[in-house]
């Protein structure tokens, strides 16, 4: 890091001085300016890694000379530090909300700019890395299967788990994208290192309950192997594979009758430390699973771990950043509230609803058969579709309503004060409207979908949480759509 080029942008001499002092001191390469004009010359000749920048410069105001940095193709990932004279509060957010790295105040201390500029020169050196490690990992998957079905499920997934999630978010993906993807009933992720005797559940797409549930390895024979070897080890048959012998005799003992057939355990390591499997299973009356599938499993999961790598980095990073504070609660492509916004937001207004004796409902709204639009249309008509729908949404509901997105071509209503029977005619107005809007009509042909919309409300016998409450919806949403989709379900 001692290299970086730091480039100090400064109409006061003394300041100019004091930050060129105190940055050549920590190591770091230094240039000053003293305007606009020799910023701009400077970013061209030096090509700096990081710019601190007045906010008040003779020849340009700092936040226009910020706006142009952060919309030029060439510098708009350039980290920026703002110098500010005073900072209110407004000016702040205005920074951050440009782009600014960090805004910090004057008069400095030398220890606390360093600190931050080297926080941010960390974090940037962390995405680019990330950047390039998921360039090279979506390459690889290129390569992986000629069948472009799995390819786009592939891309689908990588596109979903390389936005802003905590990795917590991004295990719970996988393994319900994993499953779904390769038609498993069951698929969890299962924290342990090569030796442990117990692993701990990070989740369970099959179960959520397991999760934190602590499993004793003895009875796993293909995790232990998995982590030992650092390679994913397939098992076709439970009841024929000589890695189950031992605990087959102890079976036959003890009368237990064992539904699973087939199960892949893939490791995965985080950083250099190996953090645990995937766990993928088949049940006794579906097809064994493949080699073929460890190899779709395998590379889905690596690409996945440069995001997870980089969410924790993003996790620890986030603190004292408003910017990426919004980044983390929108979801980059509708701009609707993301999943973890969602969670966070559904707990307190369920919360609510509990404290004041209230009734709340939630709507689980999934696109019919959204693969066709992407196979006709292409996948960047597929995104603006999506786009439109969550537009179509944000305008339908009341402003005390939030609008999700829950998934990949999955929104979710949350409607706070509003009981079933409401809730049941706006659901319908919103698959009728949905139902009768060209989209995409600035693409081409205008593009016809419907959706499935799956409701559950609180209070209710079996709705107590806010897990309750996705698995009903996600329960009707199935009734939905096996009762010949473009239909409201309770
Ligand atoms: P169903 O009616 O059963 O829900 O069918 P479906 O095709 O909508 O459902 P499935 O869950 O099998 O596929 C969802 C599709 O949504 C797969 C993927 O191509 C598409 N998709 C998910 N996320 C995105 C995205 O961000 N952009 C685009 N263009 N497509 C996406
Ligand atoms: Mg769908
Ligand atoms: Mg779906």
């Amino acid at each position: 890091m001692s290299e970086a080029r730091v480039l100090v942008v400064d109409d006061d001499e003394a300041v100019r001085a004091a930050l060129v002092g105190t940055l050549g001191d920590a190591g770091y390469d230094v240039h000053e300016s003293c305007d606009a004009a020799s910023m701009r010359l400077a970013l061209v000749d030096w090509a700096p890694n990081l710019i601190v920048l007045d906010a008040c410069l003779p020849d340009a105001e700092g936040m226009s000379l910020l706006q142009e940095l952060k919309t030029s193709v060439t510098y708009r990932e350039l980290p920026v530090i703002l110098i500010a004279s005073r900072t209110p509060d407004e000016l702040t957010e205005l920074a951050l909300g440009l782009g600014a790295a960090d805004v910090v105040r004057k008069p400095f201390r030398p220890r606390e700019l360093m600190a931050r500029v080297q926080a941010q020169l960390r974090a940037h050196a962390m995405l680019r890395s990330t950047q390039t490690a998921l360039r090279s990992a979506e390459e690889e998957l290129d390569r992986v299967r000629e069948d472009s079905e799995n390819r786009r499920k592939l891309v689908d997934i990588l596109h979903e788990v390389t936005g802003d999630l905590s990795s917590d978010e991004i295990y719970h993906i996988l393994s319900r994208r994993v499953a779904r993807a390769l038609s498993l009933s069951r698929c969890s992720v299962i924290l342990a290192k090569p030796g442990d005797r117990v692993g701990v559940v990070a989740t369970a797409f099959d179960n959520p309950a397991l999760r934190n549930y602590e499993i004793n390895l003895d009875a796993y024979p293909e995790i232990r192997a998995a982590l030992e070897h650092g390679h994913p080890v397939l098992v076709e048959d439970l009841h024929t594979s000589p890695l189950y012998e031992d605990l087959r005799r102890e079976w036959a003992a003890n009368g237990t009758q064992v539904p699973i057939r087939s199960v892949i355990a893939l490791p995965f390591t985080l950083g250099k430390v190996q953090a645990g499997v995937f766990f993928l299973r088949r049940m006794v009356d579906e097809p064994p699973l493949t080699n073929e599938d460890v190899e779709f499993a395998d590379a889905v999961i690596k690409a996945a771990v440069a995001a997870i790598h980089r969410a924790q980095v993003i996790e620890t990073t986030k603190a004292d950043n408003a910017r990426l504070e919004v980044l983390a609660h929108t979801d980059p492509l509708t701009q609707v509230l993301n999943r973890r916004a969602l969670t966070v937001r559904l707990a307190s207004e369920l919360e609510r609803a509990r404290r004041y004796d209230s009734v709340i409902t939630l709507l689980m709204v999934d696109l019919d058969h959204f693969k066709m639009v992407n196979d006709t249309y292409g996948h960047l008509a597929g995104d603006e579709v999506l786009k439109e729908v969550a537009a179509l949404l944000e305008h339908e509901v009341r402003s005390v309503d939030v609008v999700a997105r829950y998934g990949g071509e999955e929104f979710v209503c949350v409607l706070p004060e509003t009981s079933l029977v409401g809730a049941t005619t706006f659901a319908e107005r919103i698959r009728e409207h949905v139902a009768a809007t060209p989209f995409a009509a600035s693409l081409g042909d205008p593009i016809f979908v419907t959706a499935s919309i799956g409701v559950s409300s609180y209070p209710s016998t079996t709705i107590n949480t806010v897990d309750d409450l996705f698995a009903r919806a996600d329960e009707a949403l199935y009734r939905a759509k096996a009762d010949g989709r473009n239909k409201v379900c309770l």
